[in-house]
Formats: structure tokens, sequence, C-alpha cells
């Protein structure tokens, strides 16, 4: 089989590698995406229900995505105030829009409704549904879908299919399973949600209630038995069992919509040296939800990458990709450790840990500057570090 020389062929059409098609808008390069879904399971279609899971997007992340052209249609609700707590222990902690000076902390969007309003702006990439990468060998990557097989050989070929093939590379993903699982589902409570998101760490992993249009995008991370039991219960009971691991800040949770579970572990390439070949987003390093960072440093991975092939006449060449592996590291591994470590300090009920979390928790309340570092941190990653 011939194979069709190309610029850059983007294997993942997930909003990572979407959005990575759209900042290379513009370099001169030839770009073709491959993803496995159909257009319609894919998003391209709207009202079609697909993945629902909440996804936090920060400030910085509206800023890359205006410059796309993906913002504007995307329904969102801005986040002005954060209050973390922890179950079964003293401290809380409100974070707030104008300690940080903007006028959001940052915005709640449908994973599904960002994966449209990727794939609906302006693309001259060629964008191949039903397409699924199968093989590559260092050189050729072959592509299968419904009209056959196609081989091609580009000069860059860039991973951004999260995390399911990433493990058949040449260097093995380190991998650290969480024994946890995330329960998402659209609630609505009593109360309204007045742009407030809520962070209550639990022994058994963390619960997010993030504002979206007139409900809470749910994040309740648990044990895996647990999960499930929680995504079978009927709703009432459900409902009940929320209200119980939450408590009563908001009154009664009323309502809920399908529910769904992912199982958590932290994932990441260590050490890749190949060139012609790149991962980013999830297929790069794959987070546990807390805070919400995975897709904002995901995008951060397209944003840098886009950068970087502008200005380069050696795409793909062992400098280009070293080049674009060292632009990345601090802000991955800055990514990677401060997810890994709120899990550890807070996933647990030993009585020594609550007691630091609460003093933590009050010191942090009490410091106006603090408040603001970690919003900067969770806004701009590792850029906002000192
Ligand atoms: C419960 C939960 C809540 C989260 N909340 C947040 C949040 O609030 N904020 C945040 O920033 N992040 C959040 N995340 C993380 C975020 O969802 C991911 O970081 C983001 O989806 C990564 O996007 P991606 O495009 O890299 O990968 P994916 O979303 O996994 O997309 C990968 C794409 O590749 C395609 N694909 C797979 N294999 C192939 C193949 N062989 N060939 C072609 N295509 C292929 C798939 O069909 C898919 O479309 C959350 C994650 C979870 C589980």
């Amino acid at each position: 089989m011939d194979s069709e020389a190309v610029d850059i062929l983007i294997a993942g059409g997930g909003p990572v590698g979407a959005a990575l098609a759209l900042a290379l808008e513009g370099s001169g390069h030839s770009v073709v995406l491959a993803e496995a879904r159909s257009a319609e399971s894919g998003g391209a279609r709207s009202g079609d229900s697909g993945d629902a899971r909440p996804i936090a997007l920060s400030y910085a992340s509206r800023l890359i995505l205006e410059r796309l052209h993906a913002w504007s249609g995307l329904p969102v609700t801005p986040i002005e105030t954060i209050h973390v707590s922890q179950q079964g222990g003293f401290g809380r902690t409100l974070i707030c829009a104008a300690d940080c000076g903007l006028p959001a902390l940052g915005y709640v969007a449908s994973y599904n409704e960002l994966q449209q309003c990727l794939l609906a702006a302006p693309c001259s990439a060629r964008r191949l549904f039903g397409a699924r990468l199968t093989g590559f060998d260092g050189t050729t990557a072959t592509v299968r879908s419904q009209d056959g097989e196609f081989a091609f050989a580009p000069r860059l070929t860039v991973f951004a299919d999260g995390a399911r093939i990433a493990d058949d590379r040449a260097t093995p993903a380190y991998r650290k399973d969480y024994r946890q699982s995330a329960v998402v589902a659209w609630v609505k409570t009593a109360q309204a949600h007045r742009g407030r998101a809520w962070e209550r760490f639990t022994p058994e992993g963390p619960l997010a209630l993030l504002p979206h249009a007139a409900h809470y995008g749910l994040v309740w991370t648990t044990i895996p038995d647990r999960a499930a039991r929680l995504c079978a219960l009927d709703t009432p009971a459900f409902l009940a069992e929320l209200h119980a691991a939450f408590g009563d800040r908001l009154g009664a949770f009323i309502e809920a919509g399908e529910r769904t579970s992912f199982p958590l572990a932290l994932r990441y390439q260590r050490d890749e040296t190949r060139p012609r070949c790149l991962s980013v987003g999830n297929a790069a390093q794959t987070l546990h939800p807390v805070a919400g960072q995975g897709f904002n440093l995901g995008l951060r991975d397209a944003w840098e990458l886009a950068r970087l092939a502008r200005e380069t006449r050696e795409l793909g060449s062992e400098d280009f990709c070293a080049r674009y592996r060292r632009a990345r590291a601090l802000d991955r591994r800055a990514g990677i450790r401060f997810t890994d470590s709120l899990v550890g300090l807070f996933s647990n009920s030993n009585p020594l840990l609550r007691f630091g979390r609460g003093a933590g928790l009050l010191t942090l309340d009490l410091l106006p500057f603090a408040r603001r570092f970690v919003a900067r941190r969770m806004i701009y990653g590792a850029r906002a570090l000192p």
C-alpha cells in the first residue's frame, strides 16, 4: 500500500486533538486528524447525549478557546467562588474571583458541548471520522475506517488518543491505580448555585459540585464498589446518599440525571525520545479529576505544540520533538504532582492529616495572598509558580 505524505497526523479528535487541529490553522502545514468515533458520536451532531462529564475550564483556557474561535457558541457557567472543605473535620476556605482580579475563576462546560464547539469551528485540516489509528512503526501510520485502510507517512505523528492505545508505545507509561472511581451526573439542589463551585474532600475521595446552567455537574470520587452501587441506586436513594455525603449547605438535592462512572488512575508517558512522534493531552498524561486540571493542561500542550510548529521547518526532527518536550516538562510535572499530592493528602481518614488539612484550610482562609496563589496555580498552571 502506498503511503500518503502529510506534515502532521493527529491520532484522536477528542477535545485536545480537535483543539490542536484548530491551533495549527494558518501554520502552512498539511494536517490530517483521524478520530475513531463517528462524526455523530464524536459530537458533531447537536443534541447527542455523548459524554456529559462536566469540564471546569480555567480562565486561561477561555483565552485560548477564544483564539481558536471555539468559545462564543459554548454554553458555559462562570465560577465566581470555590468553597473547599473536608468531611468530618474542621477548616474551610472560600476562593473568590475578585481575589485574583478576574471576572471568573473558571467556567463549567460539558465535555460533549465542548467537543461539538471545537468541531464546529472553522478548520482546514482534513478530519476523518470513524477512522482509527491501528499501527505506527515510527514512519508509517495506518488508519482503518469503513472505507478501508489508509497509510500515511507524516513528518510528525501526534498521539491525542486519550489513554487508550498509548500503552502500546515503545516506552511503557507510568501507571498508578487510585482505586477510586468518579461518579458523574447532573444534579439539582433546592438552592440556586449563584456561581459557586464546591470541592468537599472525603476519606474516599473528593466530591465536586460544578455550577452549570440550572444544575450542578457532580463529580463524586469514591471506592469502585460504592461507585457501582451509586450508579445502580434509584434516584431518591441516590439523592439521599449524596445529601448525606455532602451535608446541608445546599439544602436538599432534588433531581439527578443519568449516572456514569469513570475508573481513575494516574498515567503518564515518561522519557519519550523518539523523533517524528509526540503525545498531547490525556495520551501524554491522564490525571485524577481533582481540581479539574486534565483538559486545561492538555489544551496548553496543544497550544504550545502549534506555536513551535509554526516556527519550524524541521517538523518531527529529534531537535523539534526534544524542544516541545522541554517546553512542556515543567507544566506537566507540576500538574501531575499537584493532583497526585492532593489525592494523597486528602483521601484518607488519618486523624493527624485531618488536623493538618483543617489547619491548612483555615490558614488559607486567613491569607488572601495564599488564596490568590492557589487560584493562579489552578488558572495558569506552572507559569503561576514563583
Ligand atoms: C470525571 C472526570 C471529570 C473531569 N473534569 C475535568 C475538569 O473539570 N477540567 C479539566 O480540565 N479536565 C477534566 N477532566 C479531564 C478531561 O476530561 C481530559 O483531560 C480530557 O478529556 C482529555 O482530552 P483528550 O482529547 O486528550 O482525550 P480524550 O477526551 O480521551 O479523547 C481522546 C479521543 O481519541 C479518540 N481515539 C482513541 N483511540 C483512537 C485511535 N486509535 N485512533 C483515533 N482516535 C482514537 C477517542 O475516540 C477520543 O475522541 C475530567 C476527567 C474525568 C474522568
